[in-house]
């Protein structure tokens, strides 16, 4: 028996889900497909796990009580895996439910436009028809280098990164983006004794190079063994049993456990994309249109689209798609998305450095405050910096990235600015609170607003 819904969702991470709330708060029937669980990996390994353990960490750093096996309850507890082997996902999907979406478990495959075949773990297959649209939303997995000897010698993906009960003696973060330095930021906290091991000279190399710079800075002064520049050749079992990477420099970096964090490949596979005429690669992001489009009926969101793995950006394309879905006269607007990094110092960025921009053809001009300077560096006894870049031709923000206490908070009223082409003459006559990360931004913005 064929099951009929207006729309069809495949993946009920945050990108799905934020997608099947939409179109049934809209009054159309939406079914959610999922073949493990449903919230996806930002609510049981990603985003909350390691947001749990980064938080645990920065009580334990400042003094305060936090040992490890309250720490991996507080993240059991967070990921719904208390006193389980596997978490579980029955409230979020009964949150969907009551919100009016149809929650069907099985893994699903495309089989023509509008046709969804699903096989559950038990019981007859499925299938489903979706008269407006189909929302692709199977999101990614830890991406795995080609380096020789990998594979043998085993390693940990953000899902054994975040949902460790027991901390082993040392790590070996192999690539230092925004999950392996959160990884090394929580570990080396707890002890453990900690390398990173990035090809790239900076730390997190897609935001600003004081950012990287202050965070390399803050993980030396901590004990963490920062190699950049280093590139891994092989790797191998050494004789108690660590994991040892051999680098082109011909030094080597070791580690009782090797954990992986540097990036994410696309789950494309087995989804049927050849079946509705959608060409992909395996290992290759999908490409949509603003309106998150791949053909007709077909659209495809969050990490599988790849233009910034997070779930904010998940969540909003999710919600693009719904309403596009539905006829919505939609588009989504990717200029003002905010990139956070939750270590200490937190990191946070929104729009273009100044390279960027000028690459852009915008005639743009960069200014930076050492927010150690500020009131709120001095109280905090904090480092960091504020840096925006303006485009002198009409006055307004297209970038801004922070360093420091707040910085993830901070950063929106410049996600705001970039997406409205806010003038610099109207940050610098809003008041800002003293003495907050913001009142550094918004200083900044002053004295800028000034020297145009
Ligand atoms: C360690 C770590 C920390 C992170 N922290 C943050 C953070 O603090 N903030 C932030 O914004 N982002 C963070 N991210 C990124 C964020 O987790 C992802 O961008 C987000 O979870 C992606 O959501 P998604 O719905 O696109 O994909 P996913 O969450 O991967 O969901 C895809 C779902 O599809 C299902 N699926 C796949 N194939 C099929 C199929 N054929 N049939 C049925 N179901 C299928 C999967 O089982 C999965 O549940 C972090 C990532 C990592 C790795």
């Amino acid at each position: 028996m064929t099951e009929t819904f207006d729309v069809v969702v495949i993946g009920a991470g945050a990108s799905g889900e934020a997608a099947a709330d939409l179109v049934a708060s809209r009054g159309a029937t939406v079914a959610l497909v999922e073949k493990d669980l449903v919230g996806g990996s930002c609510a049981y390994w990603a985003c909350m796990p390691s947001k749990a353990l980064l938080h645990a960490a920065a009580v334990r750093a400042k003094g305060g009580e936090y040992p490890w096996p309250k720490a991996s309850a507080f993240r059991d507890y967070m990921i719904n895996r208390t006193d389980r082997a596997y978490p579980d996902d029955s409230s979020h999907a009964r949150g969907h439910e009551r919100a009016g979406v149809t929650v069907v478990r099985g893994t699903a495959r495309l089989n023509g436009r509008g046709r969804v075949d699903v096989t559950p773990a038990e019981g007859p297959p499925r299938t489903l028809r979706a008269e407006r649209a189909v929302i692709v939303a199977t999101g990614s997995r830890a991406k795995v280098p080609p380096i020789p000897g990998l594979d043998e010698a085993g390693y940990w993906t953000n899902i054994e990164a975040t949902s460790l009960r027991e901390l082993p003696e040392s790590v070996l973060i192999l690539g230092a983006g925004p999950s392996g330095v959160e990884f090394a930021q929580y570990l080396s906290r707890y002890g453990v004794r900690t390398t990173i091991v990035q090809s790239n000279q900076r730390l997190n190399p897609t935001d600003h190079p004081r950012s990287s710079d202050l965070l390399a800075a803050a993980f030396r002064e901590r004990g963490i063994d920062v190699r950049t520049g280093a590139r891994a050749q092989r790797v191998r079992r050494g004789a108690d049993g660590e994991r040892v990477i051999e680098l082109a420099d011909g030094s080597t970096a070791s580690g009782k456990v090797i954990a992986l964090g540097i990036g994410r490949t696309p789950n494309v596979g087995g989804i049927g994309f050849e079946t509705v005429g959608v060409p992909v690669k395996e290992g290759e992001f999908v490409r949509t249109d603003a309106r998150m489009r791949v053909a007709e009926g077909i659209y495809v969101v969050g990490d599988l689209v790849g233009r910034e793995i997070s779930t904010h950006l998940g969540h909003y394309e999710g919600e693009i798609a719904a309403k596009a879905a539905l006829g919505g006269d939609v588009t989504a607007d990717l200029r003002a998305v905010p990139r956070c990094v939750y270590t200490d110092p937190e990191l946070a960025a929104v729009g273009l450095r100044v390279d960027q921009a000028q690459e852009q053809g915008i005639d743009a001009v960069e200014f930076t405050q050492d927010l150690a300077t500020t009131a709120k560096g001095y109280i905090e006894e904090a480092k960091g910096h504020v840096t925006i870049v303006l485009d002198r031709k009409d006055r307004t923000l297209v970038g801004t990235f922070m360093a420091g206490p707040g910085a993830t908070e901070a950063i929106h009223e410049a996600v705001l600015a970039v997406k409205l082409r806010l003038r610099i003459d109207v940050l610098e006559d809003t008041i800002h609170a003293f003495p907050t990360t913001a009142r550094a931004f918004g200083s900044l913005c002053a004295q800028a607003a000034r020297s145009l």
